[in-house]
């Protein structure tokens, strides 16, 4: 027990700074975790459900549970590159697949995948390691993000000669610039992105390919190339107003806070402050979550979330059977900051846009929105407009976090690249080769907007089969 009178003194306090939020959990805590494994027969955490990158979760946790960390940190880095990141940001389908879920919690999985790598940097385990030959061959991988460091730590690991081209200020793609740091610390990704570089890879960053860096020439002096440039194309909202001033999507307002954050702790002033203003957030997932989670470290004086679905139900449905994805009701960190702050969960659902509202100055002042009602009965859902639903909110700062539409055209038109009607970058999964001879296509710009955990398995696989194409066979997994 605290301090016995400690529940008069002191009143619940939450701090809302940038600071990560993860914290260490106690050993006796992980080799218990561990110690729930059942090492099943089928281990569904591995299984096509369950973890991307097939890491060998019970293997691991039996070796955590026996104490013996150094082999776990073994096993792990055969079959992820970064555990460190999926570690703090994956969802963890793994745990929604876990056979001990279908009558207790699951086994903390992600927990004790984040804690054998930091016990690896902890005790200086974790070196580079630069390849012992080189092949004389050359890759340029375009874009910096999860997607492109797996391919180029893969293809550096088979002696080939990688340079990695970003056009952001800094290395690490939405590792970087997405995720906000109180989920992901940046002194994490640099932290990786120092040992790629002792380990050989060259890292250019502001060099933007198809603008400031030629395709063609890179074509012409690299021996294959992989593209890894995310799905960056912001889906917008088209209705009346949309050109009232304080409407932002909502990478322009994480990417500016982080930038701004890392170069000046928000010291120089050159991001879109939410502080004291009334904020919605239109959309949900991770990227509307940390929109809610940055506007309440600024300071925002009031918070909505519009989310266009449903709410979840609380528990699995009947047609979302274990071992799938558990599609059910979560409060993640922003909501919960969010309740905290202001007493109820920032979310309203089956709300749709309908038009902007502004002051004479042109500001944005709120949004005019319809409630609506879901048919699925066509396969895709179709949303009835409710007569009569209309609501006016009043809003300062409007953040549009709907989602990506798929890769920019620029470097496909280029290239003479096929796209897919999506307008992905046409390579089918485990080739990931596209129409143009030695160039490859891997993460969110091939099969859209996705995970962390997604990218690094695609950024493996683009590296072996290019691996293939430059050496006629390969030996990376
Ligand atoms: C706000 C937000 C939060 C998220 N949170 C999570 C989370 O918590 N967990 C999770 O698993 N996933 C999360 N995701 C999804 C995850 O970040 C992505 O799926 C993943 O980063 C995709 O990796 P990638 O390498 O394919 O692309 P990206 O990470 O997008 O990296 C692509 C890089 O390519 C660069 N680039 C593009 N074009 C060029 C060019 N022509 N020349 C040079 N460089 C170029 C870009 O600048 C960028 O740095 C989040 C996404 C967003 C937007
Ligand atoms: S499904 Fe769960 S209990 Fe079974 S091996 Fe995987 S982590 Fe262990």
């Amino acid at each position: 027990m605290g301090k016995p009178t400690g529940f008069k003194e002191f009143c619940r306090a939450t701090t809302f700074d940038f600071d990560e939020f993860h914290s260490k959990p106690e050993e006796v805590h992980l080799r218990t975790q561990g110690a729930r494994c059942m090492d099943c027969g089928i281990p569904f955490c591995m299984s096509s459900t369950g973890c991307p990158v097939d890491n060998l979760i019970p293997e691991w946790n039996d070796l955590v549970y026996r104490g013996r960390w150094r082999e776990a940190l073994e096993r792990l880095h055969k079959t992820n590159n970064f555990p460190e990141f999926t570690g703090r940001v994956c969802p963890a389908p793994c745990e929604g697949a876990c056979c001990l879920g279908v009558i207790d919690p699951p086994v903390t999985i992600k927990n004790i995948e984040c804690a054998i790598v930091e016990r690896g940097f902890e005790e200086g385990w974790i070196m580079p390691q630069p390849p012992k030959h080189r092949t004389g061959k050359s890759v340029a991988v375009i874009g910096s993000g999860p997607a492109g460091l797996a391919a180029a730590a893969q293809l550096n690991k088979a002696g080939h000669k990688v340079t990695v081209y970003e056009r952001d200020d800094r290395i690490g793609g939405l590792l970087m610039y997405g995720i906000p740091n109180m989920k992901l610390d940046k002194q994490i990704v640099t932290r990786r992105v120092d040992l790629l570089r002792a380990e050989g890879i060259e890292l250019v960053t502001g060099a933007h390919v198809g603008k400031n860096v030629d395709i063609q020439d890179l074509r012409a002096g690299a021996d294959a190339i992989v593209l890894a440039c995310g799905a960056t194309v912001p889906r917008d909202l088209s209705i009346p107003g949309r050109k009232l001033r304080g409407i932002h999507f909502a990478m322009e307002f994480l990417a500016q806070n982080t930038r701004s954050l890392l170069d000046s702790e928000l010291g120089d002033g050159r991001y879109i402050s939410a502080r004291g203003k009334r904020v919605i957030v239109v959309g949900g997932g991770d990227t509307g979550t940390d929109c809610i989670g940055t506007s309440i470290r600024h300071g925002c004086s009031s918070m909505v979330n519009f989310e266009l679905f449903p709410k979840p139900p609380a528990r699995r449905a009947a047609e979302n059977p274990w071992p799938e994805w558990p599609r059910v009701f979560r409060v993640d960190y922003g909501h919960e900051e969010a309740a905290a702050r202001f007493g109820e969960d920032p979310r309203v659902y089956q709300v749709m846009s309908k038009e902007f509202l502004g002051d004479r100055r042109g500001n944005v002042a709120g949004i005019r929105t319809v409630d609506v009602a879901v048919d699925y009965s066509g396969g895709r859902p179709e949303f009835r407009e409710i007569d009569g639903s209309e609501q006016d909110w009043e809003a300062d700062l409007v953040l549009l976090a709907m989602g990506f539409l798929g890769p920019e055209a620029a470097l496909a038109e280029q290239l003479g690249l096929e796209t897919d009607p999506r307008s992905n970058f046409k390579a089918a999964f485990g080739k990931f080769a596209t129409n143009i001879d030695g160039v490859f296509a891997a993460g969110d710009c091939r099969r859209g907007q996705s995970l962390v955990v997604w990218a690094i398995r695609e950024g493996r696989g683009a590296a072996r089969e290019c691996d293939r194409y430059l050496m006629g066979a390969t030996s990376l997994p």
